[in-house]
């Protein structure tokens, strides 16, 4: 069943209330009445049981049965990096990261990426990214919204990943498959996706000196979104929840 996205803040004791489109979907798609039952997520890794007490196109009541933790969030900090793309591409990496169970989004400018001109433009963006990885979280039933950052530039990237264990930097030119890769004591990841003109020699070796160890995702030239979700899938099948430990 679809997992409702509920705010802490608005749960009382053991009450909790749904607005807007959320609401209309129960009563008019899934037609919930009062007395069914409801998954809810408060977006921050805790999932809760309810049951509807009343039920409207603008609002549903519920109370609260039971709070467990989250069983679909991965055991691996996965930070993604990309570099900006066009927007519309950005939509579809949040939708599938959010699926493969990524915690965080970097978008990062570097020599080749897009520029997103302007400061208002940025925080509109952001907004609009945040309401997809909304929306996909609900669809895939996770419990955490995937922490999406407000764009870096690229030696910012490289500091924030001081504090992962696993740096990964996806580079076309690199031999180097991506084997033998296994958990550390943190299980912090962080991967680097370059641009649709891909990373320059010096943005890689920048990334080596910071401790980023160059990967090949093989002998094709993968699109920037296609690299960045095989990656993801990739790395939680090695390191975290998809399989392959
Ligand atoms: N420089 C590429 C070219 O020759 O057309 C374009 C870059 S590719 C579209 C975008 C990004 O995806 C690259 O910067 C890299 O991070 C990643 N990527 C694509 N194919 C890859 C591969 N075979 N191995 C590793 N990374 C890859």
């Amino acid at each position: 069943m679809q997992k409702f996205l509920i705010n802490k803040e608005a749960l009382s004791a053991d009450k909790a209330a749904i607005h807007g489109q959320d609401a209309k979907h129960i009563c008019k798609v899934l037609r919930l009445k009062p007395q069914d039952t409801i998954s809810m997520t408060d977006g921050h890794g805790n999932d809760y049981t309810g049951c509807i007490d009343k039920a409207s196109f603008e609002c549903v009541e519920i109370s609260i049965l039971s709070e467990k933790k989250s069983l679909t969030e991965s055991n691996l900090d996965l930070t993604l990096c990309t570099a900006m793309l066009k927007h519309n591409k950005m939509d579809g990496i949040i939708k599938q990261i959010t699926q493969l169970g990524v915690t965080r989004w970097i978008p990062f400018y570097c020599k080749r990426s897009i520029p997103l001109s302007g400061q208002k433009k940025e925080q509109k963006q952001i907004e609009r990214w945040q309401t997809i990885a909304r929306e996909s979280l609900k669809q895939c039933r996770r419990s955490c919204l995937v922490d999406i950052m407000p764009p870096m530039d690229f030696e910012q990237v490289l500091l924030f990943s001081k504090a992962c264990s696993h740096k990964f930097a996806f580079w076309e030119a690199s031999e180097r498959p991506l084997t033998g890769v296994l958990p550390k004591e943190n299980n912090k990841a962080v991967v680097l996706i370059g641009p649709e003109g891909g990373f320059e020699e010096e943005e890689i070796r920048l990334a080596v000196e910071s401790g980023f160890i160059s990967y090949s995702l093989g002998p094709r030239i993968l699109r920037a979104e296609t690299a960045a979700v095989s990656a993801c899938g990739l790395i939680q099948y090695l390191l975290g929840d998809m399989g392959g430990r």
